[in-house]
């Protein structure tokens, strides 16, 4: 049900076959860089995902989601409220 640990939906993904990936919460670092601060965060903090996180929503993940070029306009943030049961 979690897809990953910011809230994007790796099922959605469109290199998810191509690269093959097995998806953020399941890889050891991400097939687009040496790794992620919000996954390695969440990890750290021994947290699934960051929805339950008591420093949700952080400024990293905001950074993250609002990306002008690889964000999603707020969507994974949403997606964690979600997976919480807060939306
Ligand atoms: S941005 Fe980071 S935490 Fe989010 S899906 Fe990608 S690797 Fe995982
Ligand atoms: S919400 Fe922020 S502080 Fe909490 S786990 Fe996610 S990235 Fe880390």
């Amino acid at each position: 049900m979690i897809e990953s640990r910011c809230g994007l939906l790796c099922s959605r993904c469109k290199f998810r076959e191509q690269i093959p990936c097995a998806g953020c919460t399941e890889m050891k670092k991400p097939f687009w860089g040496d790794s992620c601060p919000v996954k390695d965060c969440c990890e750290k903090r021994g947290q699934v995902y960051c929805g339950p996180c008591s420093e949700f929503p952080c400024a990293l993940l905001h950074q993250f989601a609002y990306d002008p070029e690889q964000g999603d306009n707020g969507e994974r943030i949403v997606q964690c409220k979600k997976w919480c049961g807060k939306e």
